[in-house]
């Protein structure tokens, strides 16, 4: 099975969660911001139309109250047209609080004119105009009076003759009983643009009495828009359905002069790309326009005004702007995906050491399979409870085992001086004849090489004797196994009694047959011994009185070198023979 180190276990699945993570995060924030870039855009603009709408219409408002009042309060009492110097206060008061109140008048059918004029574009004074003080149907301009209305004439201003019946601010409302609108147009003798509300005042007998209108200067609308901050590559405008510009934030022209006349700048042949792109799309809605391979979002709402008016509010805003935005967004999401990764890759590896330190420092102690070094451990290694536990209990184990190892090792030792003991004991009697007590073969062979091997290093002789109880089966058959058993022992002894405990080997070679080594020993030496045997025999009784002989083969060798026992035992089985057929009872060297 593959091993996996504890720390990599850890740290491995933290990196790889974080890594997935970060990954999932930053897709995730990819796909949404591209999906959010329009709705932010959309939500951008359609919040700077509202915003423009509002103040369009708080700038025009004034101009509808200010006719529908002049309106009731004419057709309340018609008497006041008799004497329209009453009128200049009103229209005066009414203007002063709005300055883009340029005109505000009254036109009766029989044509006077009377007027609170506040110049839309050069700074001159709020002052009344009439075409009736002096002489009929001739413009003149005149100071206002707050006491009588109309005050002192005013030398600068030019006269004309001034029928306003014929104007379309006069004809435009000959038929309504409500307020009309009457065409946007460039002011006569100024640079300014202006709206203008005419409404009819009728009798009980539906007989026109007069036509009381407002109009209202659009440069102030102009200058608004332009005030108005908004992304940079981003246009706002204000037109007629036609496509004819009211207003703009930008430096635009919104008339000019062809062949004398003056003309409106229209969105569809406007200077401006985006304009003519939007001057395209005037139907109420939203838009994705492309142009010079960069996105514009475009919204266009229409502005409606009482009494009929309509226009439209525009707005272009550079898609880019959203997207930068947003990737600056991204950017920071990245950033701190970034630091999430780290932070949790960090996590990771403090968990990884907090646990894998103290696991390693136990498998440490534990893989030289050596006790101490687990006690050796400190008693804490680790906050974590389990881990101190496994510590603890590692350590305990291992003080146990040792404690359980003294012991063993103590009884091993006692054990094995016991084992020695009975070894000895089991060697022993694997080398010495059971009967007897004198050596088997086993001890014979033994015996021989320990005093060969003495020899050898001397060099000293060495006589080996064989001897073999004469006519022994019959004694057995005489007296029985057990008496031969003990004449065997008794023989045995004999055989001792004439050899040097210690040095010489005294061996039952099988049955009835004995054998003698005599190192470094003289062959007189040992036939003296020999015959020493065979009289120790013949005054040991046996069973019935009975004696036993023995007859004897010696082979004697003057030097032990390259000595082995089995030529020596062939030569003595020789003499024994020799013995044997002698007459028995007899010594053969
Ligand atoms: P000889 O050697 O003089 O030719 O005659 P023998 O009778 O000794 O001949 P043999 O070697 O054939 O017989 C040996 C006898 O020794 C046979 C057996 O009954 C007896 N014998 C051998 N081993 C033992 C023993 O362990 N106990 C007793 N009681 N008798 C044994
Ligand atoms: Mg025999
Ligand atoms: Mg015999």
């Amino acid at each position: 099975m593959m091993s996996v180190s504890l720390r990599r276990l850890i740290i491995v699945p933290f990196f790889a969660l974080a890594l997935i993570t970060g990954i999932t995060m930053y897709f995730v924030a990819t796909t949404t911001m591209s999906n959010i870039a329009d709705k932010v855009g959309l939500q951008y603009i359609h919040e700077v139309e509202s915003r423009v709408q509002e103040r369009v219409r708080s700038f025009m408002s004034p101009l509808l109250r200010i006719v529908e009042v002049n309106q009731q309060s004419f057709l309340a009492r018609p008497n006041e047209l008799n004497d329209l110097s009453k009128a200049a206060i009103r229209f005066h008061e009414q203007g002063m609080p709005y300055r883009q109140m340029t005109f505000i008048s009254i036109a009766t059918s029989d044509g006077r004119y009377l007027t609170s004029v506040q110049p839309p574009v050069e700074n001159r004074s709020h002052h009344i105009a009439t075409n009736f003080v002096h002489k009929p149907l001739t413009m003149e301009g005149f100071e206002y009076d707050p006491m009588v209305g109309i005050g002192n004439k005013r030398q600068q201003d030019a006269e004309f003759t001034y029928d306003p019946r014929l104007r379309p601010f006069y004809q435009s409302a000959v038929g309504s009983k409500v307020p009309v609108w009457g065409e946007i147009e460039r002011y006569y003798g100024y640079d300014a643009l202006g709206a203008t509300l005419s409404a009819a005042i009728y009798d009980d007998n539906d007989e026109l009495l007069a036509i009381t209108a407002t109009s209202v200067a659009l440069n102030a609308l102009d200058e608004y828009l332009k005030s108005l901050e908004i992304v940079d590559g981003g246009y706002l405008f204000l037109a007629e359905g036609s496509g004819d510009l009211i207003a703009t934030s930008s430096d635009t022209e919104l008339f000019f002069t062809q062949d004398g006349e003056s003309k409106r700048a229209n969105l569809h042949e406007h200077q401006n790309d985006f304009f003519r792109l939007a001057g395209d799309h005037l139907e109420d809605g939203s838009y994705s326009l492309s142009y010079n391979g960069n996105e514009y979002l475009y919204y266009v709402h229409p502005v409606n005004f009482e009494y009929g008016e309509t226009w439209l509010l525009g707005v272009l805003i550079p898609e880019a702007y959203h997207e930068n935005l947003l990737s600056d967004y991204n950017r920071s999401s990245v950033l701190i995906t970034l630091g999430l990764f780290i932070f949790i890759s960090l996590l990771g590896a403090l968990i990884a050491w907090y646990i894998g330190k103290p696991i390693q420092l136990l498998s440490a102690a534990t893989s030289n399979k050596r006790l101490e070094s687990i006690q050796a451990l400190p008693e804490s290694i680790s906050s974590v409870k389990e881990i101190n536990a496994l510590n603890q209990g590692l350590k305990e184990m291992a003080d146990d085992l040792s404690d359980v190892m003294h012991n063993l090792e103590a009884k091993v030792a006692e054990r094995t001086i016991l084992l020695q003991g009975e070894n000895e004991t089991l060697l022993e009697s694997s080398i010495k004849d059971e009967l007897t007590n004198i050596y088997n073969r086993r001890g014979l062979k033994q015996g021989f090489n320990r005093v060969v091997g003495v020899e050898n290093e001397q060099k000293n002789s060495v006589t080996l004797v064989l001897c073999d109880i004469d006519h022994f089966k019959v004694f057995n058959d005489k007296y029985g196994h057990s008496e031969g058993d003990q004449a065997l022992i008794k023989v045995a002894e004999s055989l001792k009694m004439y050899s040097r405990a210690g040095v010489d080997i005294v061996a039952r070679y099988g049955g009835e047959e004995f054998i003698l080594v005599f190192s470094n020993m003289s062959l007189d030496h040992v036939l003296e011994r020999l015959n020493g045997i065979r009289q120790e025999l013949k005054n040991t009784e046996l069973a019935g009185k009975e004696r036993i002989t023995m007859s004897f083969g010696v082979a004697h060798h003057e030097s032990s070198d390259s000595m082995q026992i089995e030529d020596l035992i062939n030569k003595a089985d020789e003499k024994l023979y020799e013995a044997k057929n002698g007459g028995r009872n007899k010594i053969v060297s």
